[in-house]
């Protein structure tokens, strides 16, 4: 590649910042770095009606969560600044005027009634709507005429008739369309906004992009910006557009119907960024080895857009899940404090902090998520409730109440430690020749109210005398009652 590779990202400050945003967003900012390029971000808030106050700062938030940043864009500034849309418009004004003046665009002054009843003929004729040119004819003088009237206009391209329009992309290979279904399309809107269009394509060209990876929902919008790239004289970039996600349930693209769609939204049910970032880069695209752990360094080295499948992939939450559990032991083992910090915000106010040490080794194993904490463990500091047809499981009444009578007993004397817990109990066990399923089932079922937690004798250790005891006395008086 002689050009340098500059890719860019350019969302639109409407809403959150869409998981399947972030996933392209990794892309374009591997691809660069692996060529030593530069990644681009550009705020597209040209659409002032659909934008969401605060949005743009979440949006740029957001990706620094994910440990991303951008080489050129807002707050860094750069050499093709500015990089906010709404600040540049006397250069889309000027580029659309100078259309005009090459006689590759026209102003348009028809009212929006005149466009409605337009479409309205053409959805009755059943044909698709589409401006029908009233006023490509008009003459320099009646033009001239207008505007020095003052007219409301806009300026829509001439589109040409029936020419291929045709382009490469790097994932669906050669597209080619008939310029024939494509409309007269607005470029400078009447309030002197560029419509996303004409932005969009000035942009790459002055900001120098070189590829531009976007969902594939774009796609339909390709022919009409390669015809703006023609017009201009400009050198096309390449173009990937990028499968979306579907939802979960492998039905239909996904939607906030279906569930969260937000990036951010993953963040905050506990999800690492690492993990999200490594779930993003093999959704739909797979090293050579087929490995699923990938790291950003390995996959700026191993990740080519051209290797991304064409098929829409679910955003599989199962794999999500095992993939986050992956990264929380790594990290377990690697970075004890870090994963210590991440979790600190999702425990609930009544956990024991000085105890986050001791109880951590024990369920670290069996997080997926960070927000499972409190799941996890909330039996060593709140209340319990233990269910009492459990607690009889494979049992009579009387046996229970002996047995936990026993195990009271022999806890309430002798050091509490481990080696205490364990002998006393497996005597208590082997002595009676209880069935040992049924046996530490209950008492685990007494002490913690679950049917599943971490090892029996380490739990209790942690839980301390007092609280076990109580425990046990409860659920006495839950089978005896
Ligand atoms: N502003 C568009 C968006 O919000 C950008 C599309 C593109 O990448 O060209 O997604």
């Amino acid at each position: 590649m002689n050009k340098s590779v500059r890719t860019r990202m350019a969302p639109s400050p409407t809403g959150e910042m869409h998981v399947g945003s972030l996933s392209i967003i990794l892309k374009n900012y591997a691809f660069a770095k692996k060529h030593g390029g530069t990644f681009i971000l550009r705020i597209e808030d040209t659409d002032k009606v659909r934008e969401v106050e605060g949005a743009k700062d979440r949006l740029m938030d957001v990706i620094h969560k994910f440990g991303l940043d951008w080489d050129e864009g807002p707050i860094k500034g750069g050499p093709h600044g500015p990089y906010v849309q709404s600040e540049r418009l006397p250069i889309y004004t000027k580029f659309a005027k100078q259309l005009v003046d090459e006689d590759k665009a026209y102003y348009c002054f028809c009212s929006k009634e005149r466009l409605e009843s337009v479409k309205a003929a053409a959805i009755a004729n059943k044909v698709p709507p589409k401006y029908d040119r009233h006023c490509r004819s008009l003459s320099q003088e009646e033009v001239a005429a207008k505007l020095a009237e003052g007219s409301e206009y806009v300026i829509r391209l001439k589109v040409p008739d029936n020419q291929e329009i045709k382009f490469n992309d790097l994932i669906r290979g050669d597209i080619v369309i008939n310029s024939d279904i494509i409309d007269d399309q607005v470029l400078l809107k009447s309030d002197g906004f560029p419509t996303y269009h004409l932005a969009v394509v000035i942009d790459d060209h002055d900001m120098e992009i070189t590829h531009i990876m976007r969902g594939e929902e774009w796609l339909s919008s390709t022919p009409k910006h390669i015809l703006l790239y023609e017009a201009f004289g400009w050198e096309k970039p390449v173009f990937a557009h990028i499968p979306i996600y579907l939802n979960p349930d492998g039905q239909g693209k996904m939607s906030k119907r279906k569930g969260d769609v937000s990036a951010q939204s993953y963040l905050d049910k506990g999800y690492l960024p690492e993990a999200l970032l490594n779930f993003f880069m093999i959704l739909g695209w797979t090293p050579e080895d087929q490995r699923d752990i990938v790291t950003l360094e390995e996959y700026i080295q191993e990740f080519d857009p051209k290797d991304i499948s064409k098929k829409s992939v679910a955003f599989d939450l199962k794999k999500l899940a095992w993939l986050n559990g992956v990264y929380i032991r790594a990290l377990y083992e690697k970075d004890h404090a870090e994963l210590i910090k991440r979790l600190t915000p999702f425990l609930p106010t009544d956990f024991p902090q000085e105890k986050l040490g001791v109880i951590l080794p024990l369920v670290y194993e069996r997080l997926e998520r960070l927000t499972d904490m409190e799941e996890l463990t909330s039996f060593f500091y709140q209340d319990i409730e233990q269910d009492k047809e459990l607690l009889l499981k494979k049992a009579d009444v009387e046996l229970v109440k002996k047995q936990l009578t026993e195990v009271e007993e022999a806890l309430m004397s002798g050091e509490w430690s481990l080696s205490h817990l364990e002998e006393s109990l497996r005597g208590i066990q082997e002595r009676n020749n209880y069935q040992k399923s049924q046996f530490f089932m209950m008492v685990r079922v007494a002490v913690t109210g679950k049917k599943a937690t971490p090892p029996l004798f380490e739990t209790m250790e942690v839980m301390g005398k007092d609280l076990v005891l109580a425990r046990l006395k409860q659920a006495r008086q839950i089978v005896s009652a």
